[in-house]
């Protein structure tokens, strides 16, 4: 059985009367992509915060591994795994794209890092931002200071950054906002890719992208999830034809 990374169940965050994520489970496996789409303001943002221990839930609980990590601060959560790309971007413009992966491997390092001394510290973190460069396709791009290189090789950065934490299981919101064509497809093609060696939790708004890369798809309207299966299923969901694809 394909081992499950993360899961969610019955998560409800409430922000005075509105329950912006209202009982909403999930499970991530290993080697998926698992999907999560819906109009603007279903609640995907805040599903995510939820996830990664940026917002506690008002309830529910979520597993990472075998670990309940309910009610974690992201440090910790990251820490044990999970590594997550923001809407908003992380990048620290003036520095090389090469520094900005080493920095954000350095920052979010798993705990048991901090115990080695500090020679093989550095030798491990330079081989991890190495790695990580060459799964985001980036390593051509290593000394080019990160405000010159294009908004999609930022986006890639970003994915980059997020490898340099060595998570099993990364939470990408809206990786392909904002790209051109060529732009999506090379983006597609990378998370392919990453989906090998992890699970990726996707919250995107290109249809293309989605039913491309899904191998699960959650479609979440006002908080709840409305239909959850595979991209065959979802596509022939007269509910979510009307909710939201036939839009
Ligand atoms: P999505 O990412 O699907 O567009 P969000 O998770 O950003 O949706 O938002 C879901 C709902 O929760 C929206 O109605 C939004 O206005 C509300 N919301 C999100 N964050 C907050 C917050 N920090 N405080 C109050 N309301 C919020
Ligand atoms: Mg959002």
């Amino acid at each position: 059985m394909t081992e499950v990374l993360l899961s969610a169940k019955n998560l409800t965050k409430r922000f005075g009367g509105l329950a912006a994520v209202n009982d909403v489970s999930i499970d991530l496996l290993r080697n998926h992509i698992h999907a999560v789409i819906g109009p603007n303001g279903a609640g995907k943002s805040t599903l995510t915060n939820l996830l990664s221990g940026d917002l506690p839930p008002s309830s529910g609980s979520v597993t990472l591994g075998k670990l309940d990590v309910t009610g974690w601060t992201p440090e910790k959560i990251s820490g044990q795994g999970l590594g997550r790309s923001y809407q908003k971007t992380n990048i620290f413009l003036p520095f090389s794209v090469w520094e900005n992966v080493r920095l954000a491997g350095q920052s979010r390092q798993p705990f048991a890092m901090r115990w080695l001394n500090r020679a093989r510290q550095f030798a491990s973190i330079n081989e991890r931002a190495e790695k990580a460069l060459e799964l985001a396709g980036l390593t051509y791009r290593k000394d080019s200071i990160a405000g010159t290189i294009s908004h999609g090789e930022q986006r890639q950065l970003e994915i980059a950054m997020t490898l340099a934490t060595e998570p099993q299981v990364l939470l990408l919101d809206e990786p392909l906002a904002g790209m051109g064509t060529a732009e999506a497809e090379r983006m597609v093609a990378l998370l392919q890719n990453i989906k090998k060696n992890h699970g990726i939790l996707l919250v995107e708004h290109d249809m293309d992208a989605v039913f491309t890369l899904a191998d699960r798809l959650t479609v979440m309207v006002n908080g709840q999830v409305i239909a959850s299966g595979t991209p065959a299923e979802i596509r022939a969901d007269a509910g979510v034809q009307a909710a939201y694809l036939g839009e």
